[in-house]
């Protein structure tokens, strides 16, 4: 199958990039090439502000009950146009196409949330100290154009929770999307465009990332920053933020603990980690990584849980009955590979995977390691891959305590059936969410964030759209 040529969207049309610099896109299931694109050049990006600045003047005008109707039309069209885009999707990033056209119908309920909240930003009035004022208002008013980047391992998603809490709030937004899934960013824009979304309120360019992010996040129009993805590149765009005084959001990197206590039903807990961690061949922010499992526990959770990794079917995520599919470039292979034998050498023990598969693309078998030290790469860097850590603890503050080692706090999790340890694992995780006896802590209708290097600020849920806004105190005495 062909993939959709690749232009940027700038000021309601669909152009070649202008810049020198072409972008290759590769297959990861073959290492085909997919296709070839021209990014964006420094006049393209001065193109995209300028029409993010009218764009913005119009959209933050348009009332809210208008500005749902065209957003949820566009919903409307990408969930009409899901398998196309899913299948677009899964030939860039490679996942599973079932997870595909769920990742692509969940971008439109994400939107479609956002889009809602919209209609009901309410001001609050705050009763006046002096006898002269008539009303104080604190109003919720959008916060102005955004510069938002995302990465590669939800193409559909992470630009929807960027581009849903900015279209709801009444901003206009710049989107890059990573450089490789692009096309999947670009079919949303589409739906956009078709269901009338005005002139340069939506965005979309790619090209050099850091380039693309300084020009951007220096420009006087951009009012606010928004990423995701790994811990150093956000930390460094957060000094850019702050350099130009805007506002910022950062949803980083995470290396979540699991918890798994001596009362949990583990055949249950088993089921939901091999689920949790494989997803998306461990390309997730939230994806579990530590498993500590109560020692009395420990045999009979590593057996079920090999097992269950072991069964897993890697392959082309065209492909019917295909459960993990590649990772999204070859240099991920290799990073796999640096950390797992790192890990070994160390003295860790490999329950299974371990080795890239001798095949075309680039695919790293699910991978378990248990007892790896803490002086091990991989207790300290986050994989983003299909490898799990094992490890058995004896009380739970001991295991509290490992969970919370680390400087990431994105997700936590626990499995317990007991009601005082649930909430004690719920109090005592150092996380922006805590899962206790699932991993379901993504979802449109809540806050996704994270704390301590995790980044702040939250996207989906209400908190997403309020990230969006800015607060307005309107004051008024009687003339
Ligand atoms: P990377 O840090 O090079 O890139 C991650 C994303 O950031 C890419 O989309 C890239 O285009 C973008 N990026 C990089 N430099 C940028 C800049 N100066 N300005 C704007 N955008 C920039 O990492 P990678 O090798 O592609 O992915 C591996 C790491 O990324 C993982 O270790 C993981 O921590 C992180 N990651 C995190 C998430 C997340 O959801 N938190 C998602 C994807 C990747």
């Amino acid at each position: 199958m062909s993939h959709p040529p690749i232009h940027l969207y700038l000021d309601g049309a669909f152009v070649e990039g202008r810049s020198t610099a072409r972008v290759q896109v590769r297959n990861p299931a073959d290492g085909s090439l997919l296709t070839e694109y021209a990014g964006a050049s420094p006049a393209d990006l001065q193109d995209a502000l300028a029409a993010t600045e009218r764009g913005f003047a119009t959209w933050s005008r348009v009332l809210a009950l208008e500005r749902f109707r065209i957003i949820t039309r566009a919903t409307a069209l990408i969930r009409e146009r899901a398998a196309a885009i899913a299948r677009v999707l899964t030939l860039e990033q490679g996942k599973p196409l079932a997870e595909s056209l769920r990742e692509v119908q969940l971008a439109a309920d994400i939107i479609d949330f956002l889009a809602e909240e919209g209609k009901r930003l309410a001001a609050r009035g705050v009763p006046p100290r002096s006898p002269g004022v008539a009303s104080q208002t604190v109003m919720r008013v959008p916060v102005g154009p955004v510069a938002a980047f995302t990465p590669w391992n939800f193409p559909s998603n992470l630009p929807a929770r960027k581009l849903g809490g900015a279209l709801a709030a009444g901003c206009s937004i710049i989107i890059k999307p990573d450089e490789q899934v692009a096309a999947t960013c670009l079919e949303m824009a589409r739906a956009f465009h078709d269901a009338g979304l005005p002139k340069g309120v939506l965005g979309v360019v790619m090209g050099n990332p850091a380039e693309i992010s300084s020009t951007l996040i220096a420009s006087p129009v951009i009012a606010k920053v928004s990423f995701t993805g790994s811990v150093p590149v956000g930390k460094q765009l957060g000094e850019l933020a702050a350099r130009h005084m805007k506002r910022y959001t950062a949803e980083l990197g995470g290396h979540a603990p699991v918890i798994v206590c001596a009362d949990a039903d583990i055949a249950a807990a088993v089921k939901l980690c091999v689920q949790a961690k494989f997803r998306n061949a461990g390309q997730v922010c939230a994806s579990p990584v530590r498993f500590l499992v109560h020692r009395s526990r420990l045999d009979e959770f590593r057996a079920a849980f090999v097992a269950g990794a072991r069964a897993l079917v890697l392959g082309n995520g065209m492909d019917e009955g295909t459960q993990v599919g590649p990772l999204i470039h070859e240099r991920r292979l290799a990073q796999m590979q640096v950390l797992v034998d790192d890990a070994l050498e160390r003295g860790a023990r490999l329950l299974c995977g371990g080795k890239r598969l001798d095949r075309p693309g680039w695919f790293y078998p699910p991978t378990i390691l248990e007892g790896a030290p803490e002086d091990a790469q991989l207790q300290q860097v986050e994989p983003f891959g299909p490898i799990g850590l094992l490890d058995g603890f004896d009380t739970l503050d001991e295991a509290l305590a490992r969970a919370n080692a680390l400087p990431y706090g994105l997700a936590a999790y626990g499995f317990t059936r007991d009601l005082a340890t649930a909430h004690r694992l719920a109090q005592d995780l150092q996380a922006g969410m805590v899962g206790i006896n699932h991993f379901g802590v993504s979802q449109p209708e809540t806050p996704f964030g994270g704390i301590k290097d995790s980044g702040y600020g939250h996207e989906s849920g209400l908190e997403g759209l309020l990230g969006c806004t800015e607060v307005k105190l309107v004051s008024v005495a009687v003339a």
